[in-house]
């Protein structure tokens, strides 16, 4: 079987460019299982479910068409039919998907999904519960980490985009307060909690530029 490299870690770890510099270094697939939960998350805001009500979300939870596409320089992410790339970064679906992604019957079908497209490997998988729960045989498992500065501050700086200097102290705050309480659901949730796996290695990527994380699992992966 080819191989599987799980990345986890909180939000603004830094893990999605690290995983897609991996994988495009080492011609591997990439599969961003956040952008999955996210999607899902745009669907029930579209159709009006009642995301304060696991029940509903749960009833619903088999009804969205994902299509995901694993091209590490271009990844793609579709419901329906419809490209949904950018409105699943928007502040709403980012509010919501913790409450979506903590509901099992969502777990359960996405899982399913993600061992699907894995497939028979080569590919770099990242999200939450990758060297726990949907892939964990894999033979590399990394759990990247950051400070809560660093993390909202990339994070602040990747929303304002290329254009903008350096961002505001105070959007700075906002953006840790609202990553501190998306961590907090994502890893006191029942279902699949964010957690490192024992046999992870922990990268810590606070004074790290993003070629040195790569370079530092690029070492891993030959080890
Ligand atoms: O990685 P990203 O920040 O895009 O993930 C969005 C949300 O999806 C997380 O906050 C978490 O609630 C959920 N998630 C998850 N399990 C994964 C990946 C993401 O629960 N494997």
């Amino acid at each position: 079987a080819g191989l599987v490299v799980a990345m986890d870690g909180p939000s603004g770890s830094g893990k999605s460019s690290a995983s897609r510099g991996v994988a495009r270094a080492l011609g591997l697939r990439y599969l961003d299982t956040g952008a999955m939960y996210r999607a899902i998350t745009w669907w029930m805001l579209q159709q009006g479910v009642d995301l304060a009500d696991p029940d509903a979300i749960a009833a619903r939870a088999g009804e969205p068409e994902l299509e995901i596409g694993t091209d590490p320089a271009a990844p793609t992410v579709a419901v329906g039919g419809v490209d949904v790339a950018g409105p699943i970064r928007s502040q709403e679906v980012t509010a919501a998907v913790s409450a979506v992604s903590a509901v099992p019957a969502v777990r359960e079908r996405l899982v399913a999904l993600q061992r699907e497209l894995i497939g028979s490997g080569d590919i770099v998988v990242e999200g939450r519960d990758i060297g726990t729960v949907v892939a964990p045989g894999a033979p590399v498992k990394v759990y990247l980490t950051a400070s809560a500065e660093a993390r909202a501050h990339r994070r602040t700086a990747e929303l304002a985009g290329a254009a903008a200097g350096a961002p505001a102290a105070a959007e700075v705050e906002a953006q840790q307060a609202a990553m501190a309480r998306r961590d907090t659901l994502d890893s006191t949730r029942k279902a699949a909690p964010l957690a490192m796996a024992a046999d992870a290695v922990e990268l810590d990527t606070t004074a790290l530029t993003l070629d040195e994380v790569i370079a530092e699992i690029l070492r891993l992966i030959k080890e």
